[in-house]
């Protein structure tokens, strides 16, 4: 509900609005509704808004995404306990340091941003060290943006076999994030071409992409009509 240019929906209103959008979207484009995980994108929350997680997490959000794992590691033991004893899944939306990828296997049930041989390899290790088996996406740099991460799409297939024969990863599937534009329309041919790369990786490699994580506040609604089966929504629910 907005009033007077303020936004007064509660944190309730604003999951169950987006669900609404989802469940549209989904039906416009054939698809089942129950196949998109909407993330709710928490950076930008304090780690003592337990009670807008929390609420969040009533109104049947159950994923929730950061982007930097130091805030992360934070907000486990504030923001996050809660909903995390109840069952929540934490993602790692943001670009990764190697450096940092222990703490991100202990934290994260799925690492969206996977776009080096190298973070492989450390991913691998650290997995390999906590008796993990850790789900990822490889995250590709599909608008060619050059301040973005993310591989190249030429770059994506020998990164997906290289992760492919790591026992302790488990390739999920295709990330991407599509330029900030004013039309979301804009956006079309780069989830497009997120998911067309997908199937052409399948093909070539036999490696089962089930996931494609694209979307965000701005443009989650294309997403889905091009194939989005994870969408990492921040500001429509927290903002
Ligand atoms: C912040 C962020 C989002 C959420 O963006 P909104 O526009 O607030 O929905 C999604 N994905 C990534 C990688 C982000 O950093």
């Amino acid at each position: 509900m907005v009033i007077g240019g303020t936004d007064t929906a509660t944190v309730a209103e604003k999951v169950a609005r987006v669900q609404e959008l989802v469940r549209a979207a989904a039906e416009r484009a054939g698809r089942d509704p129950a196949s998109i995980r909407i993330v709710g994108v928490t950076k930008t929350l304090p780690p003592d808004a337990n009670a807008t997680v929390e609420a969040a997490w009533a109104a049947g959000l159950r994923d929730f995404g950061e982007n930097r794992v130091q805030d992360a590691a934070k907000k486990v033991s504030t923001l996050f306990t809660a909903v995390l004893e109840e069952g929540a899944t934490l993602h790692l939306i943001g670009h990764l340091q190697t450096n940092k990828a222990r703490d991100a296997v202990r934290l994260f049930s799925l690492i969206h941003s996977v776009d080096r041989p190298g973070l492989v390899d450390a991913l691998q290790r650290r997995a390999e060290r906590e008796g993990k088996r850790q789900d990822i996406l490889l995250q590709v740099n599909v608008a060619r943006e050059e301040q973005k991460h993310g591989c190249a799409p030429e770059e994506a297939e020998a990164l997906l076999r290289h992760a492919a024969a790591q026992p302790n990863l488990h390739v999920r599937g295709l990330m991407t994030i599509a330029p900030l534009v004013d039309d979301p329309e804009e956006t079309r041919p780069v989830f497009a071409a997120l998911r067309s790369l997908r199937d052409q990786l399948q093909e070539a490699t036999g490696i089962a992409l089930p996931e494609l994580s694209m979307g965000m506040t701005n443009d989650y609604e294309v997403a889905i009509e091009e194939g989005a089966t994870i969408i990492r929504v921040g500001r429509a629910i927290f903002g």
